[in-house]
């Protein structure tokens, strides 16, 4: 049997000399299409199966291989986890302004370092500096790669070799590969640790300070809330405890809120503009969680701080690039109007959405559905807001619960659609909720999912 189906196998060469497969050498180089023939002929061989003998079948095998070969590794995929700013999966989307912002300044050449004015050498800082000030109502900002790098900046700069003090109860773990005291570390500070799990006061940290100190850390506890017999001080309350040790006090702020959400109803999540006003010498923020903008990390505060932090050789390690002050100036400019930014910056817009309007989206979901032959029954669903925000926040959304027999085996197929469709299951239901689904993917997200499993 083996034999003889081996014997039955085309050649390589023969493959290739097929008109259809001629003709996808128009759309892939010729090495890649002849590795994708040998690979099917060799698993052919393998599964010790008689050998197709119609070419049409082999074109088959080979196109859909090729087509698996050519997709990008970095995709596109509709979010339907009910988590919004999923770190996994991307966190914000951009606004369609900073999309068009990144198209300008990417297409041609830009003023990135020039300064047109006096015809020289400029600084990338300059960028989004003023209107970061203008925003949170600090003195200067500093954009880097993202908020890690921010700690490691303003550590090394203001503490290196010198003592960090900073409470037990904010040696946290954010998104997994972010530890705030392994980052610290690295910083080139020595941690101090004051107080205890779950209770710090004031005094614990007026103990620490010494000669060594080099900066007090406040760490914002982005994605958990501590609950019971717990007590923390405040960042306004360390600002005098920082300025009597004579130094600088920086507040890991994570969230970058820059729109006052309580209008929308999401209460609890302080602006950077509080942050700002409440004392810390620097505040530190991720660009592409609440700011909704690219992934970044911005630092504002104290402008002889910032030039210091702007000064060190690491600053050029940790550098954005252009695409990312782009997107970031545009989404900026939005949030100067809070009805312009939850409008027009993707991220606020999904965290704003009624709960009506997502009920509505899930009704004509379920009907395009099952007019397709699946079924499927909407149903309440609470969403969060992820990306280490309003950690205790939780959404009312609504979701489709899919009537399927294998949730499981559902979800796969769901994730290997042409574009993947990421739900969750829950109590051995499918659910796709409509709280992170982009309302212009609707159409396409029914499309796709009565693909996977009609
Ligand atoms: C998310 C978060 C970080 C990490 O931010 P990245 O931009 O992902 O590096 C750091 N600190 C806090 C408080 C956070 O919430």
């Amino acid at each position: 049997m083996k034999a003889d189906a081996r014997r039955a196998l085309p050649a390589v060469g023969a493959l290739l000399e097929l008109e259809g497969v001629r003709r996808l050498l128009e759309r892939a180089p010729r090495g890649l299409v002849a590795e994708v023939v040998r690979s099917v002929v060799d698993d052919a061989r393998r599964a010790g199966v008689p050998a197709p003998d119609d070419d049409a079948r082999w074109l088959e095998a080979i196109e859909a291989r090729l087509a698996q070969r050519q997709l990008p590794s970095l995709r596109r995929v509709i979010n339907a986890t009910g988590v919004v700013l999923h770190t996994n999966l991307g966190r914000a989307p951009l606004a369609p302004a900073a999309l068009e912002a990144m198209r300008t300044v990417a297409s041609g050449f830009s003023n990135l370092e020039y300064d047109v004015a006096a015809g020289a050498r400029g600084s990338r800082h300059t960028h989004c500096a003023a209107l970061l000030a203008e925003l949170t109502g600090a003195e200067d900002a500093l954009v880097v790669n993202n908020c890690a790098a921010a700690l490691v900046l303003a550590l090394n700069t203001l503490s290196d070799g010198r003592e960090a003090v900073i409470s037990r109860g904010e040696l946290v773990e954010i998104g997994g590969s972010f530890r705030v005291p392994d980052i610290m570390a690295k910083s080139g500070a020595t941690l101090v640790e004051v107080g205890t799990t779950n209770r710090t006061h004031a005094d614990d940290y007026r103990r620490a300070l010494s000669p060594r100190t080099g900066a007090i850390v406040s760490v914002h506890r982005s994605n958990f809330a501590q609950e019971g017999f717990v007590a923390s001080v405040p960042v306004r309350e360390l600002v005098p405890i920082a300025a009597e040790g004579g130094v600088p006090l920086l507040h890991d702020f994570g969230s970058g809120l820059l729109v006052d959400l309580a209008p929308w109803g999401l209460t609890g999540e302080p602006t950077a503009r509080d942050a700002v006003r409440a004392g810390a010498s620097l505040v530190l923020m991720s660009g592409d969680k609440l700011l909704g903008g690219p992934q970044a990390g911005v630092i504002v505060g104290r402008a002889a701080l910032v030039a210091a932090l702007r000064r060190n050789p690491l600053a050029r390690a940790l550098r954005v690039d252009k695409l990312t002050l782009a997107a970031l100036e545009a989404t900026l400019a939005l949030s100067r109007d809070p009805a312009r930014a939850v409008s027009g910056i993707p991220a606020l817009a999904l965290l704003t959405a009624g709960v009506g309007a997502l009920e509505e989206r899930a009704r004509r979901l379920a009907e395009a559905l099952a007019a397709r032959g699946v079924r499927g029954r909407v149903v309440p669903s609470e969403a969060t807001v992820g990306g280490g925000a309003f950690p205790t926040a939780r959404l009312p959304s609504a979701a489709l619960a899919l009537d399927v027999e294998a949730p499981d085996r559902a979800d796969a197929r769901l994730r290997a659609a042409r574009v993947p469709v990421i739900g969750r299951i829950v109590e051995g239901r499918l659910l796709l909720d409509l709280r992170g689904v982009l309302p212009e993917t609707d159409d396409e997200l029914a499309a796709l999912v009565a693909e996977a499993l009609s």
